[in-house]
């Protein structure tokens, strides 16, 4: 049902003064546009009401120029009248209010030229009527079509100008006081025509504010209603997790207790499994807790001093246990770019990192997981941007599930959520924390080749107390390991002390690498060894066969599987505990050379 007129303003009375007018407005509004937009429907019925007036007024005035002894112009605006059909017509079969409008400005435009004309030019009261057309023409069909008319009508006058110069204009042929009460008719009504087109204007903006402002108000409300949900939605889930929190630290204390107290194979390994599950549990309701928290708005970020080499440092640790059983490197390096100490939230940001390295380990069986922390430069604000990199080896994510991985509770489709578990939790809460550190995520990933998660966090830079630096400057050291990414990340955290890095992957190409290099003696070596024991010491037989490298003291990285046989390394005068760390690795072998300067002392 269409809205009847509101008959409240001078204006809306001049559209439906009786209701009768009124409801041939709405019977002449064509079917297609009662659906439409409010401002068209506005549109459309004062088209209409236009057209429906026209026939009331104009015959009138015919009338009136005809007595004041103006037949001929009496007779066309009498005629033109009997054209207002012409516009209905046109808007009831095409709906188009572009078309009606320049209908009924050419309808006007044509008898206010002729009468003005036949008047006799720039003198006659026509003049007065010229700007109506342009002002129906847009409150009808649109500013451009105002213009165009606005445009025409110029012309016009413009030319009736340079005919009256070149003496082409016709002589004002009516007598002054007729001319004058002509003036008056004319100016008169036109002013009034203009005030009503005026008030029109008026009304249909006031109609749309009020629109608009109930719009707002209705808008309010939901949003407030919105955030009433979402605020109990939060509240419901902090008290949920709360209480289920309380009973699963229960099971871990019962758990542990029940351990203590038997040497049952059989049943350890029940309770073990016990324990698992309440692990996986708190875990879920931790993730479920974050992430309501942070979509009520009611995560707030502390601000502190924090060392991010000994941050990424943490999280090689933490996640250890879980790369040991698989052929992986986990290789972790913060680029000399990034200051000593930063300012933020090290706990959020070791989450970030503890998500993107867990699930890179999760879903990487041989290879490499590198993490990487450099500066990307300075925001406007001169606030530090941090860039993390976590980089694998591993299965790859689906291009088409690329986006879709970081909506809440999203797992690539089928083949990773039955073997790997998890909530589909982690890259939401991680993408969400980035948000709030004012930075952004990016992703790059190949089925079979691994995945590349890039991202970027504001923060602020803390001074740092100066700490003596290992000096490593000119050493020769030969890194041999059979990884491409472990050699060349451990030859590049040599390489950032100062320490000429060559890098090999086996003895044949240690041999090769260096006869390319010429070199004659060599400082250190640093080597990867494999796990079992005598492949171990055939790998160093190799490399000692090398007649350079016969009497270089040598450093192994080892991992937890290396130690856990208990077995003595004497081939090797140092050995770092894998994931390697700098700092480890740097004073592992500085303390070889401060070893051989005293032996050759
Ligand atoms: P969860 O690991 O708990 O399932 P996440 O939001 O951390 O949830 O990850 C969503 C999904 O994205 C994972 O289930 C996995 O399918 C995919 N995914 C995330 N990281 C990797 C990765 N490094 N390699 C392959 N797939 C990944």
């Amino acid at each position: 049902m269409p809205a009847p007129l509101r008959a409240v303003t001078l204006t809306e009375s001049f559209v439906s003064t009786t209701h009768a007018l009124t409801t041939l407005v709405e019977w002449f509004l064509p079917p297609a546009l009662r659906d439409a937009n409010p401002d068209t429907v506005r549109r459309a019925k004062l088209c209409v009401a236009y057209n429906l007036a026209v026939p009331i007024w104009a015959p009138g005035f015919g009338v009136l120029l005809w007595v004041l002894g103006q037949p001929l112009i009496g007779a066309i605006i009498l005629g033109a009248s009997l054209l207002t059909p012409l516009p209905l017509i046109v808007l009831r079969r095409t709906g188009s209010l572009v078309l009606t409008g320049n209908v009924i400005a050419s309808i006007m435009s044509v008898v206010t030229v002729i009468c003005t004309w036949l008047e006799g030019g720039l003198g006659a009261p026509g003049v007065l009527w010229f700007p109506l057309v342009p002002i129906l023409a847009m409150l009808i069909a649109g500013r451009w079509t105002g213009v165009a008319w606005t445009a025409f009508n110029v012309l016009v006058l413009l030319g009736f100008y340079v005919l009256r110069r070149f003496g082409h204009a016709p002589v004002v042929g009516i007598a002054p006081d007729t001319l004058a009460l002509l003036h008056m008719s004319l100016g008169a009504s036109a002013t009034i025509v203009g005030f009503l087109l005026a008030s029109l204007f008026e009304s249909l903006k006031a109609d749309a504010l009020s629109h608009l402002e109930a719009a707002n108000r209705a808008l309010a409300l939901a949003r407030d209603q919105a955030e009433a949900a979402t605020r109990a939605k939060s509240d419901f889930l902090a008290t949920m997790s709360h209480e289920i929190r309380t009973p699963i630290h229960g099971i871990f204390g019962m758990t542990e207790l029940a351990l203590d107290t038997t040497d049952d194979t059989e049943r350890r390994d029940f309770l073990n499994r016990t324990r698992a599950c309440a692990e996986t549990l708190l875990a879920i309701i931790n993730d479920i807790l974050d992430f309501s928290r942070i979509e009520a708005g009611k995560l707030e970020l502390a601000s502190s001093a924090f060392d991010p080499r000994g941050l990424v440092d943490g999280v090689l640790d933490t996640l250890t246990a879980h790369v040991n059983a698989k052929n992986l490197e986990l290789l972790g390096w913060v680029d000399e770019t990034v200051p000593a100490r930063l300012l933020g939230d090290a706990g959020r940001l070791r989450q970030i990192l503890i998500n993107l390295v867990g699930n890179a380990v999760k879903f990487t069986d041989d290879g490499a997981v590198t993490v990487r922390l450099e500066a990307a430069g300075r925001d406007p604000d001169g606030a530090f941007l941090l860039r993390g990199t976590v980089e694998d080896t591993g299965i790859g994510i689906p291009a088409n599930q690329q986006a879709a991985i970081f909506e809440a509770f999203t797992q690539v489709a089928g083949w990773t959520t039955s073997t790997h578990g998890g909530t589909g939790l982690g890259l939401a809460i991680t993408r969400r924390l980035v948000g709030l550190m004012g930075g952004d995520m990016q992703l790059e990933s190949t089925i079979g080749i691994g995945s590349r998660f890039t991202f970027t966090v504001r923060l602020g830079t803390a001074a740092a107390a100066a700490t003596p630096a290992v000096e490593l400057g000119g050493r020769r050291i030969l890194v041999v390991d059979p990884n491409p990414l472990s050699r060349s990340h451990v030859a590049e955290q040599l390489r950032s002390q100062g320490a000429a890095a060559l890098a090999a992957g086996d003895a044949a190409e240690a041999l090769e690498t260096l006869a390319r290099t010429r070199a004659a003696s060599l400082d250190a070596l640093v080597v990867n060894p494999p796990v079992p024991e005598a492949e171990r010491k055939a790998f160093v037989a190799g490399l000692r066969g090398i007649p350079q490298l016969a009497r270089v003291p040598c450093v192994a990285l080892v991992t937890r599987l290396h130690v856990s046989g208990d077995p003595t390394f004497e081939e090797f005068a140092a050995v770092v505990p894998k994931p390697v760390k700098r700092a480890t690795l740097v004073a592992a072998v500085g303390k070889v050379f401060v070893r051989a300067a005293a032996a050759a002392s």
